[in-house]
């Protein structure tokens, strides 16, 4: 992909981010510290399959599926989702708490990416485009620095429970091009 390109993405997918639908539900308390890291997200990932006791792979599903899976979930949240295609919707508002990774909701906004989370699910040049505008929105808004960028594999160093020799998240995976997007999205800052 040519990572030269996703600054000039950035104000298109802007206006998108502003048009997107904006769901009111809410999810979580309203915020008491102060946002200081963003944290990326695959919806596909590794699980126990119940029956079997194995580790199985959960593919991405489709951006409808995990929003409806996401907003009738009884404790998890996420504040943005964005599609393969570069679409971004718009889930808890960013100054209510989102619980998606263990121990680091209360101070972080979450970006869920539709992929497949594996390392070989390739993420196309309109969705990095994308999460790279978000991040430099996101992070200039709140003076986030590039440290405050993580992913969830980055966080959350848990096994399986089925399976103590897997870890339990390895989301976003080796094939999103984290270096470079983070380069992207603080070039212009
Ligand atoms: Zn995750």
């Amino acid at each position: 992909m040519n990572f030269s390109r996703l600054r000039y993405a950035a104000v298109a997918s802007l206006v998108v981010l502003m048009c997107a639908t904006s769901h009111a539900r809410s999810t979580g308390p309203i915020r008491s510290q102060a946002v200081n890291m963003v944290v990326i997200h695959s919806t596909g990932g590794p699980t126990c399959n119940a029956k079997t006791g194995q580790v199985m792979w959960v593919k991405s599903g489709t951006l409808a599926a995990n929003m409806r899976f996401i907003e009738s979930h009884p404790k998890l949240g996420i504040h943005y989702m964005i599609d393969r295609d570069g679409s971004l919707v718009r889930s808890v508002p960013e100054d209510q708490i989102a619980h998606h990774v263990f121990g680091h909701s209360a101070r972080s906004i979450a970006i869920e990416l539709i992929n497949d989370g594996d390392g070989a699910d390739p993420y196309p040049e309109a969705q990095l485009s994308a999460v790279t505008a978000l991040i430099h929105d996101i992070s200039k808004r709140r003076g986030i620095t590039r440290q405050g960028i993580k992913r969830h594999s980055d966080l959350d160093l848990g096994v399986m429970p089925c399976d103590t020799s897997k870890r339990r998240k390895v989301d976003p995976g080796a094939a999103f091009p984290f270096e470079a997007v983070l380069d992207a999205a603080f070039a212009t800052q």
